[in-house]
């Protein structure tokens, strides 16, 4: 390819023009958010193709996730003007593995067909081998065991590479038990996420004939998002690097978040001295925020210790402030965000018109993400969740997929496990060890066992007739893959049908059933876009987050981490408060490593906004059905007054929504007493705020609420008074029995209701 003329590298300022035109040796890119790093990273890789330095195949870019991998994709195409051959080896360290591993796998004792085990399966696998060992489970769980395991291997420890140090762990029974662990991975030819790293290593360790091959293959290697590689990715790219050593990494050390997961922000740290003349860039202006976030941002990231220290700066305007806002609970919290983020589609506040795909909400924990989906179906307020709850963790994707998976490996054994009496077969707890032990003394896998079990008559009647059909359905539909007549949408339709899965939801009478079979539906639906199952099962057992490519106005919900790498005009972070940000864990640890992680998250959230950033907090939540009050994030604290604007909270102010239907008693006084039990205002953030508030004449205690959130409240109720349910509307108390209440309402009848959730009504 003759050098072309190059407008990709026009739009460049001169340090991320050295970093791109610096293209034989080791580079290092290190600098804060915005500052255009991804940016220089895509153009360093169209400019090795226009320079005809390599070729399409002979780069390797690792990205941190797929949508990031996608999106790389189709800017190098757009700035190289031309189509390219595809990038296969562009993608997350994950999905470059597995590739390099199914040519490899015999290399580690699998065969290529391997199947990649999810967290349930790993985990479903370990506890066999917990209570097979003779283990009390419940007091050593094997999700304990699971976080062991996979923190070696992000460490890339083999079992018998164990430091002494570690032999305690799981009481002294963890490093053998990660040795049989992966002795049963083999035999089910399976890997889980870890392995796929760890085995690319031992492969690239133990064969240098088969590294050298991809040290030439892989004339260039590039990595974004560098400061969250754990051990097993650093030593994975130092061996692949180790000839020619063009290594190009860029990153962040405020961003480094993953510390959770065994990334080590050590490794951007020790860069230049793994290599040796490294050139390293910095940049330093933002092109994303206007100066008040990148103020704010800046300010919160500054207390934290031991960091490089980056000033960035910004030619941007000073834009709007960071908007803070307090709430009196989570779901007044989303329904103030479902309502600003309509009034921003209008433009409101002096601000422009947003699109619903220019907004973000991020949370600290999924779980937060609940509020916001009820809140947003209830108004009709399209949304996307990426990452959280994800579709295909959901019980009947995964059961389909155990048949999926079973008809492209029959190997699968956990898949066998799952779906052999779903729907009821008739196969009960015997019949079950029955295969097992018939395939454990045959030495073949679970499919083959059972169908030596009902041949050899080990399994009778019914269950044995059920069994004998599942089997040969299994293979019918294993030959019927390889069957280029029937589209593999079709193979699946069938499967799910002639095993009587879909069958079995249509039956059912609970109300979920119906979403259930919707999902199954669109489960086959995103079957279209790959070319065979095995394709498709890869992409789910690879995707992180449930990344949606639907070009469609939607609001875009996801966490924290999640959001990394990427930007929106508006943000919304909404739950800064103690105990969820910065999280209970990191607050409970002694020394600030958890702390300083949290608050290098926070700095990753203000920093994905180019506009508008809210943050906002609730003083009572409920988590995981429990009310708890809260006190606003010491974050909260660390955002500078000048670059800061409070908004009138509504559920405390009478800034609200309809004064509609509610008694005033019910509510005067308690906000105050129940607020100051709590403490929540104490902190300088919220008196600040308060203070505020106060200036505008806008301090004035809400007499329209209708919720009182306390359990004291209960005990405040007494047989015989009125009350007012927010649902219910009007009734009598009849009976009382713990937190639990029994009113008559005029309008809905006898009703056992929460006490929390009603108030006492004043007419
Ligand atoms: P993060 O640390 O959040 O991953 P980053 O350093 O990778 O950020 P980019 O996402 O590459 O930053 O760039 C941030 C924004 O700034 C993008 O919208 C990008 O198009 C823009 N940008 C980057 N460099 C320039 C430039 N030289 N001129 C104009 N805009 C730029
Ligand atoms: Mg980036």
């Amino acid at each position: 390819m003759a050098a072309r003329p190059a407008p990709y590298l026009d739009d460049l300022n001169p340090a991320q023009r050295e970093a791109v035109e610096c293209l034989d040796g080791p580079v290092l890119m290190l600098a804060g958010a915005g500052t255009g790093k991804t940016k220089a990273l895509t153009a360093r890789i169209v400019h090795l193709l226009n320079t005809g330095r390599a070729r399409p195949n002979e780069i390797l870019s690792v990205t941190f996730t797929n949508k990031a991998a996608r999106e790389m994709k189709e800017r190098v195409g757009r700035l190289l003007g031309q189509a390219i051959e595809g990038m296969p080896w562009l993608g997350t360290f994950h999905s470059i593995c597995v590739k390099l591993l199914r040519r490899h796998a015999e290399l580690v004792g699998l065969k290529s067909n391997f199947t990649i085990l999810d967290t349930d399966d790993q985990i479903r696998l370990l506890k066999q081998l917990v209570q097979a060992a003779g283990i009390d489970d419940k007091r050593w769980p094997a999700r304990q065991l699971a976080g062991i395991i996979d923190g070696w291997k992000n460490r890339a420890l083999t079992p018998d590479k164990i430091p002494t140090a570690d032999a305690g762990a799981y009481n002294h029974r963890g490093v053998a038990l990660y040795a049989q662990y992966q002795d049963r991975l083999r035999q089910l030819n399976a890997v889980d996420f870890g392995d796929l790293l760890l085995h690319m290593v031992v492969i690239f360790q133990t064969h240098p004939d088969v590294l050298a091959q991809y040290q030439r293959w892989f004339r260039y290697i590039l990595v974004d998002e560098y400061q969250d590689t754990n051990v097993a990715q650093y030593l994975w790219l130092r061996l692949l690097a180790g000839g020619h050593k063009n290594i190009c990494c860029v990153g962040d050390d405020d961003q480094s978040i993953y510390g959770w997961r065994g990334a080590e922000v050590g490794n951007i740290l020790r860069f230049e001295k793994d290599f040796p003349g490294a050139h390293v860039v910095r940049l330093e202006q933002n092109y994303r925020s206007t100066a008040h976030i990148l103020a704010a941002a800046s300010n919160v990231i500054r207390g934290n210790q031991g960091r490089l220290g980056k000033e960035l700066w910004t030619e941007a305007e000073h834009g709007e402030k960071v908007r803070l806002i307090g709430h009196w609970d989570g779901e007044e919290e989303a329904r103030w965000i479902g309502e600003e983020i309509e009034a921003m589609q209008r433009g409101t506040r002096g601000l422009r018109a947003f699109g619903l795909d220019e907004i973000a909400i991020l949370v600290r924990a999924s779980h937060q993400m609940r509020a916001f989906e009820d809140r947003f179906l209830t108004i009709g307020l399209p949304y996307r969740v990426i990452g959280g709850p994800r579709f295909y963790e959901r019980l009947e994707i995964r059961d389909a997929m155990a048949y999926f998976r079973l008809v492209v490996s029959p190997d699968d054994d956990l898949a066998f496990e799952r779906i052999v009496n779903t729907p009821k077969r008739g196969l009960g707890d015997k019949a079950q060890q029955t295969i097992q032990t018939t395939a454990r003394a045959n030495g073949v896998n679970l499919l083959e066992g059972a169908r030596i079990a009902v041949d050899d008559g080990l399994i009778k009647g019914k269950g044995g007739a059920a069994l004998r059909t599942l089997v040969e359905d299994l293979r019918r539909w294993g030959r019927m893959a390889g069957d280029p007549d029937l589209t593999h949408m079709e193979l699946a339709e069938m499967v799910l049908d002639e095993s009587g899965y879909t069958t079995m939801w249509q039956n059912d009478k609970t109300p979920e059933a119906p979403g259930r079979l919707e999902n199954l539906k669109e489960l086959v639906k995103a079957l279209e876009n790959f070319e065979n199952l095995q394709g498709f099962l890869e992409h789910v057992s690879l995707i992180m987050d449930n990344e949606q490519a639907d070009a469609d106005q939607k609001v875009s919900i996801m966490t924290l981490h999640a959001a990394k790498g990427l930007e929106f005009p508006a943000v919304f972070l909404p739950g800064w408060e103690d105990g969820l940000f910065p999280s209970q864990r990191s607050m409970d640890e002694s020394g600030l490593k958890g702390l300083e992680e949290e608050r290098r998250l926070a700095y990753v959230g203000i920093t994905r906004a180019e506009e508008i950033c809210t943050i906002s907090f609730a003083a009572n939540r409920r988590v995981f059905g429990q009310w708890q009050s809260a006190l606003p994030s010491r974050f909260i604290d660390e955002l500078p007054e000048e670059h800061v604007e409070v908004l009138t909270p509504p559920g405390l102010y009478g800034g609200g929504y309809g004064a509609a239907a509610a008694p005033a008693s019910a509510v005067r006084g308690t906000i105050e007493t129940r607020a100051s039990e709590a403490n929540v205002y104490n902190s300088p953030g919220w008196k600040r705020m308060q203070a505020r508030a106060g200036e505008r004449g806008t301090s004035q205690p809400r007499e329209s609420r209708n919720t009182v959130i306390d359990a004291t409240a209960v005990s405040s109720f007494t047989v015989g008074e009125r009350v007012f349910h927010q649902k219910f509307g009007y009734g009598t108390v009849t009976g009382i029995e713990g937190d639990k209440l029994d009113v008559d309402f005029e309008k809905a009848g006898p009703k056992k209701v929460v006490g929390r959730f009603l108030s006492a009504s004043d007419d």
